[in-house]
């Protein structure tokens, strides 16, 4: 294989992971660089978050995904540098050449300049933030369980999700739906009638990416279940239990024990520092404005895609939005040009050549509560249980693992017939580590202080939250 042209893919996310199975078999040696051993299937971390599914449900080991495919290599370790001149990457103390470098290390969140909100708002991106989430959640209500003040147990039952889009709606509807409903029995002390969840936006209207009528669909359903909406609220200040508002009512404040973040995105540091090193424009949200063909201007050899990347290429002009369906066709059109450039393949076109890029929409969907969703499908508006089965059909078939599909699946169907949630642990608690038990002074376990930052850019979204 050494005679193959070396393509080195770094992020094994849905961009990613498409551009490594295309390239698997083929005469191409690939590596696929990643931080994590795993691929994250992102739009049910929700449910990791409100102990519906368990993390292993969403994620699934990039080794068994494709480092069976005799050609694909799989190297865990953070992309820290790139040296476009020399054609290298650096990671682990390693520079590590290519031919060509497929770029897809997706995005994060961002507090939009506030990064002391972070760990008092944990936003949801990585399976670490669903995980804090639930222990926070959960934590709180232990303790109401067992408060007789009724203004602190109030300020327990409470979480305030910031950011109406789809993720803040899907995750503010299954923690209604946990804790007036798959808690009940649980919890014996707890006045479920008592808990809250508020979903707080700067914008009219929950979905605003959605159509209208679908939106207000979605709002009257949320609110039916108990979701106080507070919309055109701009958050202008977070502390311990308390979010300060600015909204059309002059200024308010929240209080509540769980608050949690889905209201902003940035691109990938590594956007960022590819643009430093190759003067590539980027956008605000710091993708890059990458060519028609996904390259970088100058750098055919380098092409960046899913979140990474603004394609304004489109018949509108309008960017493709930063959703699992573009990273996914983007990864399949760039190894198919790869392998078209390096006369790999006349496959796709019968030529040579590959036809341009053209985004095939699907649509989007987003579920609201159980047996309710709400879905554009190219204009064909679907809401509640048909919309549903719909969106499950569709995360099912999406869902890159078989084993994860069946767990989901079964475990979709026993919340379904009980209402029981399987999956609430409270774990990440470092004073519960087995290390206590052995004999470990306290004081290891305490957090160490923060090394000193080896980059000067503000904290990556996606390290986990400071417990
Ligand atoms: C909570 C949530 C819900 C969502 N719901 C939906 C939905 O319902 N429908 C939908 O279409 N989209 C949804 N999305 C968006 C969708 O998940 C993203 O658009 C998609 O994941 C982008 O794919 P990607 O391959 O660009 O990046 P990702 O899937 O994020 O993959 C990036 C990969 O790069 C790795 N990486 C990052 N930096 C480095 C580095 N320096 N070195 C090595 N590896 C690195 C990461 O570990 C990761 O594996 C949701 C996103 C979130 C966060």
């Amino acid at each position: 294989m050494r005679a193959w042209p070396h393509v080195v893919i770094v992020g094994g996310g849905f961009a990613g992971l498409k551009a490594c199975h295309a390239l698997a078999g083929k005469p191409v040696r690939v590596t696929l660089i990643d931080k994590r051993n795993f691929n994250l299937f992102q739009p049910l971390l929700y449910q990791v978050a409100s102990g519906l599914v368990s993390e292993s449900d969403v994620a699934s080991p990039l080794r068994q995904m494709v480092g069976q495919a005799p050609n694909i290599q799989i190297l865990l370790g953070e992309v820290v540098d790139i040296d476009p001149a020399a054609r290298e990457v650096v990671f682990n103390n390693h520079r590590y050449g290519y031919d060509h470098l497929i770029l897809a290390t997706g995005s994060g969140s961002t507090y939009f300049g506030h990064e002391e909100w972070r760990p008092l708002a944990p936003p949801m991106k990585i399976l670490e933030h669903a995980d804090e989430i639930r222990r926070r959640l959960l934590m709180a209500l232990e303790e109401a369980e067992q408060t007789r003040d009724p203004e602190r147990r109030r300020f327990l039952q409470s979480v305030v999700v910031v950011g109406a889009g789809p993720a803040g709606c899907e995750l503010a509807g299954s923690l209604i739906e946990l804790m007036h409903r798959a808690i009940r029995r649980d919890f014996k002390q707890l006045d479920h009638d008592l808990c809250r969840v508020i979903l707080v936006d700067a914008v009219e209207r929950v979905l605003p990416t959605m159509h209208p009528k679908l939106a207000a669909a979605a709002a009257q359903h949320l609110e039916g279940a108990g979701v106080t909406l507070v919309m055109r609220s701009m958050v202008k200040g977070i502390a311990p239990g308390r979010v300060a508002l600015e909204g059309p009512e002059g200024p308010r404040e929240l209080q509540a024990a769980t608050i949690c973040w889905t209201a902003g995105v940035r691109a990938s540091r590594l956007g960022a520092l590819l643009a430093e090193r190759t003067s590539c424009p980027v956008d605000r949200g710091g993708r890059l404005l990458v060519e028609p063909d996904f390259s970088v201007p100058g750098h055919p050899e380098i092409h960046a895609i899913g979140d990474l990347c603004a394609y304004h290429h489109t018949p509108d002009g309008r960017p493709l939005p930063g959703m699992a369906g573009p990273a996914v066709q983007m990864g399949a059109w760039v190894a198919a040009a790869i392998l078209a450039r390096s006369g790999a393949s006349t496959a796709a076109s019968g030529s040579g050549s590959l036809a341009p890029f053209r985004f095939t929409d699907l649509g989007s969907m987003a579920v609201i509560g159980p047996f309710y969703a709400v879905a554009d499908l190219r204009g064909l508006h679907v809401t509640g249980l048909a919309g549903w089965v719909l969106w499950a059909l569709a995360h099912l078939a999406f869902i890159p693992d078989t084993e994860n599909r069946i767990s989901l699946f079964t475990k979709w169907m026993w919340q379904i017939a009980t209402r029981q949630r399987t999956a609430l642990l409270i774990t990440g608690r470092p004073d519960q580590h087995i290390g206590v038990d052995v004999g470990l002074f306290r004081a290891q376990l305490e957090p160490q202080p923060e090394p000193e930052p080896a980059r000067d850019q503000p904290a990556e979204d996606d390290l986990p939250v400071a417990a």
